[in-house]
């Protein structure tokens, strides 16, 4: 029962669970590994259809059950399995999985897979993509404007007597989802970027345009948005970290004051890019954007000053994990063991 799995967890160390789920998590990737290859097998000799399913796939959603995407993304890495058969080791060993294999698997070539596949070791997808963008770099795709179909307006009755509730940022005035905007890796350091916009922000485009057409190449509507994107950061910064009231005189940057200056907060929520900054030892930045804190690398306590270099952001999370760490470690706020462990 799951409670007895969970008590049992309970009485673990922390050194202990961790070594338990690695083992888990490496059970799992042995036993896809050994799927993938019964898969690899299974296609060679046609079995499933002699089982007299329509194809793998079905037999593997039907028969196993697996899920579409699992079937999916198994099969896939069976095909490149027979071609390139040291997948299933990088599989079991945890250097690769089935989803960075469907990345890679249209670009992989006799004389390319064992260099690509080293260098995607251990990566995760987004980074892989990257790969595969230098790999094959397709080229910038030309700033376009087109067109597209009004969507057909949804009967939504009128309540002219109630003020109209804020739509939500994803949901069009029309009461149809606005399509995500897509971004594509399309080579190093350059994406396509393609989002729907309405008759106004086309109207404001071409203003900005005209307006800096000394300062920008004529159709460099990327130019336009950096420009235009770092204003409104900016302006959402000033807005969102606002000064509240006149400080004392001398207090806004004295080190003797916890205080940090609404300036100083919003130069670190820039330069942070808005997300937590803790990097782990072995150089894993964490990706959260929520529940950021304003962290003093040396603690207030022992003299850290509240400037842009001893302030970054954290998450709430690993706000807590330091903490914790520091309290383990019996070290007060500040020690210097406690700056070592977290730089
Ligand atoms: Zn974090």
């Amino acid at each position: 029962m799951p409670i007895d799995f969970l008590a049992s967890l309970s009485a673990l160390t922390d050194a202990q669970l961790l070594d338990s789920v690695r083992g888990l998590a490496g059970r799992s990737r042995a036993v896809t590994a050994q799927i993938v290859a019964h898969l690899a097998e299974m296609l060679r000799r046609g079995v499933a259809l002699g089982e007299g399913y329509g194809s793998l796939h079905v037999y593997c959603v039907e028969a196993l059950p697996m899920s579409d995407a699992e079937a999916y993304l198994r099969i896939g890495a069976a095909y490149l399995a027979r071609r390139f058969p040291v997948v299933l080791e990088m599989l079991a060993d945890g250097s690769t999985n089935v989803s960075n294999l469907k990345v890679l698997s249209a670009h992989l070539t006799q004389e390319n897979h064992l260099a690509v596949l080293e260098e995607a070791r251990g990566k995760r997808k987004h980074q892989v993509e990257q790969i595969v963008a230098r790999l094959a770099p397709r080229p910038d795709v030309p700033t376009s404007l087109r067109k597209v179909p009004k969507p057909a307006l949804t009967a939504v009755p009128e309540l002219p007597s109630a003020p109209p509730a804020p739509a939500p940022a994803t949901v069009a005035a029309t009461g149809t989802p606005a399509p995500r905007p897509t971004v594509v890796a399309l080579s190093p350091a350059r994406y396509s970027y393609h989002v729907t916009i309405d008759e106004d922000v086309r109207e404001l485009l071409q203003l900005a345009r005209d307006l800096s057409s000394h300062a920008v190449p004529h159709g460099d509507d990327s130019a336009i948005l950096k420009r235009a994107l770092e204003a409104y950061v900016m302006q959402q910064a000033r807005a969102r970290f606002a000064t509240t009231g006149k400080p004392r005189e001398g207090t806004e940057t004295s080190p003797e004051s916890r205080h940090i200056p609404a300036r100083v907060k919003r130069a670190v929520y820039v330069r942070d890019r808005g997300r937590c900054s803790f990097v782990s030892a072995d150089g894993r930045r964490c990706d959260a954007r929520h529940h950021l804190q304003f962290d003093h690398r040396q603690p207030w306590a022992s003299g850290g000053d509240a400037t842009p270099d001893n302030i970054r952001l954290l998450c709430r999370a690993h706000n807590l994990h330091r903490e914790r760490g520091r309290a383990r470690s019996g070290a007060s706020p500040g020690l210097p063991q406690a700056e070592r462990a977290w730089p």
